[in-house]
This record gives structure tokens, C-alpha cells and sequence, in this order.
């Protein structure tokens, strides 16, 4: 069994399956250590808070797995705090949060005058606020941790992780009338050690998909039972080449860390004990080490794999303003660093699960837009069970089926991204 990228999606994945007692799985990626893939450029947050009822079901199911690894995962489970300043957009929180209370979740809906003697760093505008959610079972995780987790796990029942390995093409061949099966993938095992570039030569191949002929060490073309897709957001290079229709775009996002002086501090905050806080404004941040990591999802970014951060410009132009609007504390403060990643944001913004129609023995796992990580543990008990079993057992992840962007009538359209 041939899971192709070992982010923690696909991770999770071959954990989940060589638990399940499946022998010969295998993951290859072109850079197991991750410079370019998503699940090591994220936020770290992990919230089970969410209006669809297969992303809520999954992120709990996940958040309850590092709960009970919390310390090796640095899983704190500090609180989400959600604010709104649309009338509409609340009316919809309130309206979701009967689907949580089922859910278990322990959603808290605050009133505005709740909300101040509580996070006291929210002291500017506050007449904008009309309402918010309050989730302590969400939190924080090292997202790191979490993929080295699954991938130890998975070696030590019987998975291979093979690095440096790029998935260049695929051979099709039909097995009955109108199903297709993946006969063959080729696989270029990169030379090793790899250039000491700082990652250009994992860039060009991943964006350009050109590998210099002197590169290759060996050409390998495999064979496996079954294949699953869990490229992330280079998922669509490869449903291209299997000539599968894959709706998912890479997005650039970006991150900074921030330093505020505790001279600085309004009277009474201590950001310490601050969890995740999602701004009106779509600006969010949490508290990371002795800075804050704030993060802001540009809307008008163009699609593309696209990793360059743009410094202080992000920060001043995207970051500052929004943080001074809402708190004092952050009137001064200094840009640290930061950096870029992909979301792979498909048009509903939920995430790619299940067989891929018209195949016989193709899985996919992708395009979580901004939760990958925080539903991976359900993705991958799923996957699993998908493929041992032909059915869901745990947690039903038919919705997530790609094929539903055929039928805008199946669209699992989540709208509490950021
Ligand atoms: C700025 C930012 C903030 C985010 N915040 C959060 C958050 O707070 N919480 C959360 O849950 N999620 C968050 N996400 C999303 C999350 O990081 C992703 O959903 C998740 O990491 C996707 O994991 P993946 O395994 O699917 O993909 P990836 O981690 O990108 O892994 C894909 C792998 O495929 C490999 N690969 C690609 N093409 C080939 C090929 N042809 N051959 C071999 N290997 C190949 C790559 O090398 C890579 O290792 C954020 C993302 C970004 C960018």
C-alpha cells in the first residue's frame, strides 16, 4: 500500500493503517523533512469549533487523541475565543451551536459585556462587538510533534517512510468497463545528501516539477495494491496526471511572530494565559513562546505555490493595524519574523476524503484548508478503515468525497475558517 507525501496527513494515515495490522505500507516523499509542506508552516491550532458537522465530528475525535498524548504533542487545550462584529454572522454562530452542544463540544456564547472583564486585552472598539464563542476544549498543539508521532508509530508497526522520493508520474490501466485502476508510479529516489541550497532544489522540483537529470540516483516504478493521494496542496499535480478532476488550489499564508513589551501591557492582561483568539477582523493569534503568533489570511492573495514571506511589509500593512484596533497592548510593538505556507483551499473549504471515482483501487486525502492538522487523526483512522474494511466504521467521512464538486447540492461549505 503506497501512501505518496509524508505530511501529517499522510502520516497519520499509515499510522493509522499498518495499526490496523496492514503490512507494506510505504510513504514517499520528496522531503520528509518538510520544509515546503504545510503541516510544518502552520499556526498549531486545534479547534473542534466548526459549522459542519463531519469537520466538528473529526476535530474532535482528533483533538481527543492529542488530549491523551498532550504532553508529547504540547496539547494545552487554552480556549478559542471567536469575536463578531456582523449581526448575520453571529445569528449563524448561535444558530450552530445547538449542532455543537450535540456534538459535546461546550461552546460558550458570550455577550459583548461578558466578554471585557474576561480578556481584558480586547479594550479598544468594543462597541463593534456584538457577540462571541467561547470554546475551552480547543487549544494549542505542536503540529511537529504531532506528525513525528504518527510517523513513529507508524514505523514501529511496520511502515517504511522513504525521503527523497518524487512521485513523477503514473501509469493507468482499465480493470472492467469504466474503472480504471493505478497500474504504476514512478518514483525518482533524489540523490542523497541533498544540495545544501536551503531547500531551492525542493522548491523547484515541488512548483516547477522539473528534476535535473543529475539529481536522480534511481528510477523506481511501483506497484501498489492501492495508492492514496495525500499531497496536500500538491494534490492537483497528480489528479492531473490521473487525469482526475481535483478542485483544490494552493493559497500562500502567512504568519509572524510579534513582541510586545510587558511595559507595554494594558493593566491587567497577561498574555500568558491568552489561548487562541480569532479577531473580527479575520486577524488571529495566540501566545508562542515569549512572542505572540499572529496570522491574517489575505483575501485577495492570488492562488499559486507561492513561500515568500513578505517580512515587515505583512506585518505593517496586515498584521499591525488590526492589532492596535482592537488592543492597546499592541500599539507598540516590534515584527520578530515569520514565514509562508499553503493552505489548499477548495470552494466549499472542507477537505478531500475517500475513494476517487472511477478507480478501483485510489484513495485521496487532502486540501484541509487551514485544518489538516487538527483533523488528522480522524482522517487517518478513516482512510484506514476506507481501505481495509470498504466502509466508515468510527466517524462517517462520506460527505468529504470528492466528487461532490460535481454537485454544488453536496457542498460541505464550512464558513468558520481563517
Ligand atoms: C500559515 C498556515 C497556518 C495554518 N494553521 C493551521 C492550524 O492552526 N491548524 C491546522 O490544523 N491546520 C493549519 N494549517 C493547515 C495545515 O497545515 C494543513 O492542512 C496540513 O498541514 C496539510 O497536511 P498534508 O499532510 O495534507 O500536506 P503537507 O504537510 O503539505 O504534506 C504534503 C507532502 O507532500 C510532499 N510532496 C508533494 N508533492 C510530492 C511528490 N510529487 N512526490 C513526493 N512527495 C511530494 C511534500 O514534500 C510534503 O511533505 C495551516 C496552514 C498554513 C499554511
Amino acid at each position: 500500500m503506497l501512501v505518496a507525501g509524508g505530511g501529517v496527513v499522510g502520516s497519520a494515515i499509515a499510522c493509522a493503517l499498518a495499526e490496523r495490522g496492514v503490512r507494506n505500507v510505504c510513504v514517499v516523499d520528496l522531503d520528509l523533512s518538510g520544509r515546503y509542506a504545510s503541516s510544518e508552516l502552520n499556526a498549531g491550532g486545534a479547534r473542534a469549533t466548526w459549522w459542519q458537522e463531519v469537520n466538528a465530528a473529526g476535530c474532535r475525535d482528533t483533538l481527543a487523541f492529542f488530549a491523551a498524548h498532550a504532553e508529547e504533542l504540547e496539547f494545552r487545550r487554552c480556549g478559542y475565543l471567536w469575536l463578531y462584529d456582523d449581526a448575520p454572522l453571529y445569528a449563524k454562530a448561535r444558530a450552530r451551536h445547538a449542532l455543537q452542544e450535540r456534538l459535546g463540544l461546550g461552546v460558550e456564547l458570550l455577550e459583548p459585556a461578558d466578554v471585557w472583564p474576561r480578556w481584558p486585552l480586547l479594550d479598544r472598539h468594543r462597541d463593534e462587538i456584538v457577540g462571541a464563542t467561547f470554546s475551552p476544549g480547543d487549544g494549542l498543539v505542536n503540529p511537529n510533534a504531532v506528525r513525528r508521532l504518527y510517523r513513529r508509530r507508524a514505523e514501529a508497526a511496520g511502515a517504511r517512510f522513504l525521503n527523497r522520493h518524487y512521485v513523477s508520474g503514473v501509469e493507468t490501466a482499465e480493470q472492467a468497463p469504466g474503472v480504471r485502476r493505478v497500474a504504476a508510479l514512478h518514483v525518482l529516489e533524489l540523490e542523497a545528501p541533498p544540495p545544501a541550497d536551503e531547500g531551492r532544489s525542493v522548491e523547484r522540483v515541488l512548483t516547477q516539477h522539473h528534476v535535473p537529470p543529475g539529481a536522480v540516483a534511481r528510477h523506481h516504478v511501483m506497484r501498489p495494491d492501492l495508492f492514496v493521494n495525500a499531497l496536500g496542496a500538491w494534490s492537483p499535480v497528480l489528479s492531473a496526471k490521473l487525469g482526475v478532476r481535483d478542485a483544490a488550489t494552493p493559497v500562500r499564508r502567512q504568519i509572524s511572530l510579534v513582541d510586545v513589551h510587558a511595559s507595554d501591557l494594558a493593566p491587567g492582561v497577561d498574555l500568558a494565559r491568552l489561548g487562541m483568539l480569532v479577531d473580527a477582523s479575520g486577524l488571529y493569534l495566540h501566545p508562542e513562546g515569549r512572542f505572540v503568533l499572529a496570522g491574517y489570511s489575505t483575501p485577495a492573495e492570488p492562488p499559486g505555490y507561492a513561500f515568500q514571506y513578505d517580512g515587515r511589509a505583512f506585518f505593517e500593512t496586515e498584521l499591525w493595524p488590526r492589532l492596535a484596533w482592537r488592543m492597546s497592548s499592541f500599539e507598540r510593538c516590534e515584527h520578530v519574523r515569520g514565514w509562508a505556507g499553503l493552505y489548499a483551499v477548495t470552494p466549499d473549504c472542507s477537505g478531500v476524503v475517500g475513494r476517487v471515482a472511477g478507480f478501483a483501487n485510489l484513495l485521496e486525502a487532502h486540501s484541509f484548508t487551514g485544518r489538516g492538522v487538527m483533523q488528522s487523526f480522524a482522517v487517518g483512522r478513516g482512510v484506514a478503515e476506507l481501505a481495509t474494511t470498504g466502509r466508515y466504521e468510527s466517524l462517517d467521512l462520506a460527505p468529504l468525497a470528492g466528487d461532490r464538486f460535481h454537485d454544488p447540492a453536496r457542498f460541505v461549505t464550512e464558513d468558520l475558517h481563517i
